[in-house]
């Protein structure tokens, strides 16, 4: 429901990588309450990593970072550099798991943001724990994820007992 936020994939990236970036950030984003996505302006993939974090897969800018329109970054250069790329299905798949990973982060840190509930040394620990919860959902949107999920709640449920 949350198609109309602009992702904006460069060039660059575009020619470089055989994915379809923006589909599947859409894609991830379907899992994602409308209401996280208030006020985020866009979804930016360019190449480079943000200067302040040559290592960093993403980055969010919010108001206390200085964007006058909070925004999400994305780095393809540190998100694909450590794929088998001689193995398309497993670089495939790493892709996907990095993606979401990192953009359920980044969407994370912006709804701390938007809610105010979550004190600055919590910031991490919570956007980690929002990435799990939104890639729960997600996977849960596919038979084999429903069936890998069904299994790990099996084996839960008989280890509480
Ligand atoms: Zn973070």
């Amino acid at each position: 429901m949350n198609f109309d936020i602009k992702v904006a994939v460069a060039d660059s990236v575009k020619e470089k990588y055989r994915f379809d970036i923006e589909k599947d950030i859409r894609e991830a984003l379907q899992v994602v309450p409308l209401q996280h996505l208030t006020k985020l302006s866009k979804i930016i993939v360019q190449y480079e990593p943000p200067q302040h974090n040559a290592n960093a897969m993403g980055s969010y800018f919010g108001n206390r970072e200085g964007a006058r329109e909070p925004y999400i970054l994305l780095c393809a250069k540190n998100l694909m550099s450590c794929f088998p790329h001689h193995l398309p299905i497993v670089s495939k798949l790493a892709y996907i798991l990095y993606l979401r990973d990192t953009l359920y982060h980044e969407i994370g840190h912006h709804h701390q943001r938007l809610t105010h509930g979550v004190k600055k040394e919590r910031w991490e620990e919570n956007a980690k724990a929002y990435s799990r919860h939104m890639q729960r959902l997600k996977y849960k949107q596919s038979f084999v994820g429903k069936i890998i999920f069904g299994m790990a709640d099996f084996f839960r449920s008989k280890a509480a007992t």
